[in-house]
């Protein structure tokens, strides 16, 4: 089904993505991103150059001014995760909705000044710390403190699972400034390289998106000074949370539906190459009827998420509506990719496929971003009003 969500800016803007997907994302940068465990600094400042992250950026700090407008974040990811390169779509994807939001958002013009040019640019890469080892879902439950000193905070306590952790610059931390677990006792500082007592654990190995890091990091006495607290203002880091939950979410269904729709292709295209028994596997009744199921969903993804694209353009979408298409659109995702693996037999279990691969990087789709079941919490506690 033919999408009408994306006028000539965003096809423009398609060109110079596709453009730097030829220059910058083969087979060889993508082999070495997978055995490096990350993506190197040259692609991302590429990246910056080309202008394919800080997206939210305003122009007056050397980004591309789309504060709303996701649709080009989305063209961003369509053509990333197509080349194959999963990883990387989720190096621009912290970078640009986990990231570069609170300091847009939530910013003093101080804090403004100070990152996002560097941001934009690629020059300085970013990272949001949640999670800790005994408190995913459970926000509230962290234990990493900021205790008040003169002119700033003392950091104490350790996270987990920090997508980019092994190599943001600076990372927005979500630490308790009160007592208890009311939302005004939580705040979000901004932890940079180099501070003293900020100690990077080992970089985790994952089932899926090999070439992205993800890591643990560890906090002892860090001074971190009065002007990284997020806002300046004490006591509003859970709320801040909350306020980007539906980007963080709609990024999510994104990336599925963009998944979805690559493994499809993929998958039509080896389906009418490949032979067996003298035919091509695509003329099997039921290779074809597995892709017309396939199609369907896809179709059925981009109907739904594009109409959260908008939505979210014009304010309009809900924590509520962001989790609903989050867990729907991973499952579909989850399902898609499954059955397009099943369809390349063999090969779809070789990781040098993207197919492969592209199974692999969903599963934590359902995992991150918050957990399908949190999802569905949200959403059923909402009906149950
Ligand atoms: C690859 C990867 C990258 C990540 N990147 C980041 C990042 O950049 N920053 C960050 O802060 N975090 C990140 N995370 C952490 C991620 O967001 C958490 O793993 C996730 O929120 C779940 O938390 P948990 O692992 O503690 O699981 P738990 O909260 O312990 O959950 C375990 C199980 O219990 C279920 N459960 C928990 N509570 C409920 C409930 N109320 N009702 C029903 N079921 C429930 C969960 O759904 C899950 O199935 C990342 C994780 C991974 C794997």
């Amino acid at each position: 089904m033919e999408r009408d969500i994306f006028d000539e800016d965003h096809e423009a803007f398609r060109e110079v993505v596709l453009e730097f997907i030829k220059r910058y994302v083969t087979n060889e940068s993508i082999a070495r991103w997978e055995s490096d465990g990350e993506i190197d600094r040259a692609t991302m400042l590429a990246a910056g150059e080309a202008g394919l992250i800080g997206l939210s950026v305003p122009e007056e700090f050397g980004g591309a001014g789309m504060l709303q407008d996701y649709r080009f974040r989305t063209i961003v990811m369509e053509e990333v995760i197509r080349a194959g390169a999963g990883s990387l779509a989720g190096a621009f994807g912290i970078q640009d909705d986990l990231a570069v939001p609170y300091v847009v958002h939530m910013g003093t013009d101080e804090q403004k000044a100070k990152w996002l040019p560097k941001m934009a640019t690629g020059e300085v890469l970013g990272a949001l710390a949640m999670t800790e080892p005994g408190a995913g879902s459970d926000l509230r439950g962290i234990k990493t403190t900021a205790k008040r000193v003169e002119g700033g905070y003392l950091v104490n306590g350790a996270k987990t699972f920090i997508s980019s952790g092994k190599t943001a610059d600076m990372v927005v931390t979500f630490v308790k400034t009160g007592e208890g677990n009311r939302p005004d006792a939580f705040s979000l500082v901004i932890l940079e390289n180099g501070m003293p007592g900020f100690e990077h654990g080992k970089k985790l190995s994952k089932m899926g998106f090999h070439g992205h890091d993800t890591a643990e990091l560890s906090f002892t006495d860090v001074f971190v000074p009065q002007e990284n607290l997020i806002s300046g203002t004490e006591g509003k880091g859970f709320i801040q949370l909350m306020m980007n939950l539906p980007l963080e979410r709609l990024s999510i269904a994104v990336a599925g539906a963009a998944a979805a729709e690559a493994a499809f292709e993929w998958t039509l295209a080896y389906t009418k190459d490949r032979q067996a028994f003298g035919e091509r596997i695509i003329d099997f009744q039921n290779t074809r009827f597995q892709l017309a199921d396939v199609a369907v969903t896809v179709d059925a993804l981009w109907a739904y998420v594009d109409k959260a694209l908008l939505a979210y353009k014009d304010g309009k979408l809900s924590a509520e509506e962001a989790a609903k298409i989050k867990f729907w659109a991973t499952e579909r995702e989850w399902e898609v990719v499954d059955t397009c693996v099943q369809l390349h037999g063999g090969y779809g279990y070789i990781t040098e496929y993207p197919i492969a691969r592209a199974f692999l990087d969903a599963r934590v789709h359902r995992i991150y971003g918050g957990t399908n079941e949190i999802m569905r919490d949200i959403v059923s506690r909402q009906l149950a009003k």
